[in-house]
């Protein structure tokens, strides 16, 4: 008996739900712990691929350039791993202060299936395709018009 509960607190007198909040919190903590741990694991690999590339050095010019190609490439992907790292820390912040997970065009909610797939999307499923036909049209338009403007050049 009594009062019936209120259940339509929100974070921040805004839209989101509370279990909204935790679940989309709860992936991107895990999401960024993942690459962390990637992150960590690649930063030993090159470091001991830098000490047998010196040790090879000696022996094979060639083989110890190829270790350096290696490396680079190692490197690359270390930089994109903490690229990804400062989006998710973006979106985390973004969560506190409620503007995480709204779609950019029409202000609605982005499906959590979603955003578990591309956790940076800032567009719901519908405005992404909207934009994406859009983006098609004008392609094949200025397509046309290149192609036109190839003809009378002829
Ligand atoms: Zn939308």
């Amino acid at each position: 008996m009594g009062a019936i509960k209120e259940n339509t607190q929100r974070t921040g007198g805004e839209r989101m739900s509370e279990s909204r909040y935790k679940e989309l919190k709860t992936m991107l903590e895990e999401r960024r712990r993942e690459i962390q741990a990637e992150v960590q694991g690649k930063m030993r690999d090159v470091r001991a691929a830098g000490e047998v590339g010196k040790l090879n050095e000696v022996f094979d010019a060639v083989e110890s350039s190829e270790a350096d190609i290696q490396e680079e490439i190692e490197f690359a992907l270390i930089q994109m791993k903490s690229e990804t790292m400062n989006k998710i820390n973006d979106a985390l912040a973004r969560l506190e202060q409620g503007d995480y997970g709204y779609c950019f065009d029409c202000g609605e909610e982005i499906a959590e299936k979603r955003l578990r797939a591309l956790p940076f999307a800032v567009r719901c499923k519908d405005c992404e395709e909207a934009r994406e036909n859009a983006e098609r049209r004008e392609r094949l338009m200025a397509q046309r018009r290149g192609s036109s403007s190839l003809f009378f050049d002829m």
